[in-house]
């Protein structure tokens, strides 16, 4: 079956292609972006669906997908705003961690699919982990370099784009997915 990813991310493609394999992914072809205008990871993932709805064949079952990181000492940030809250994040984030003791985190990654006909389908998928005093590894994206899951020693970037397609938080997530839509 075919499913439209209303994102211009390549490696969100990527790690849905390899988590979703039953599904024929592409990325939504659209003029522009939709506005990430919620308030919640949930909130953008439906704006994102709901904006490939109108562009994408109608005949097609559409994905919006949001995700980010979520840092304990700093109540939650940057959330949302994981992408855009510095012009490098990943430097922001060490600097503003930097001496501090608590360096949890979570990835959280919101998918709302909606059918042809606009029935809604959600997952969610987190991973907890721990920010890292540097960055390590060169796969992945984003954060991924300066992120240790629960349990390793090494960073998402190290673990690598094969570890990431069975346990991260977009992995998760997707296998909600598979299970809801059997279901739906
Ligand atoms: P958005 O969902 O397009 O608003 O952006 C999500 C942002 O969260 C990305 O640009 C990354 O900075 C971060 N992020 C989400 N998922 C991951 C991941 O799997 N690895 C690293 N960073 C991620």
């Amino acid at each position: 079956m075919k499913l439209v990813l209303a994102s211009k991310n390549p490696n969100k493609l990527r790690e849905l292609r390899q988590a979703l394999p039953e599904w024929e992914i592409e990325l939504l072809e659209a003029p522009e972006e939709p506005v990430e205008s919620g308030r919640t990871f949930v909130e953008n993932a439906r704006i994102k669906a709901s904006y490939g709805r109108q562009h994408a064949d109608p005949k097609e079952w559409v994905a919006g997908e949001d995700s980010g990181i979520e840092v304990a000492a700093l109540g939650g940030k940057p959330g949302v705003e994981s992408a855009r809250w510095a012009s490098d994040p990943v430097a922001k984030l060490l600097a503003e961690l930097a001496g501090a003791s608590d360096r949890r985190a979570r990835y959280v990654c919101e998918l709302v699919v909606l059918s042809p006909d606009g029935t809604e389908v959600r997952a969610t998928g987190t991973l907890e982990g721990e920010v890292a005093n540097g960055l390590r590894g060169d796969e992945g994206f984003g954060y991924d370099p300066i992120f240790v899951p629960h349990g390793e020693t090494r960073t998402m970037a190290e673990l690598g784009n094969a570890w990431k397609s069975t346990h991260s938080h977009r992995a998760r997530a997707a296998r909600e997915l598979s299970h809801r839509l059997a279901l739906a």
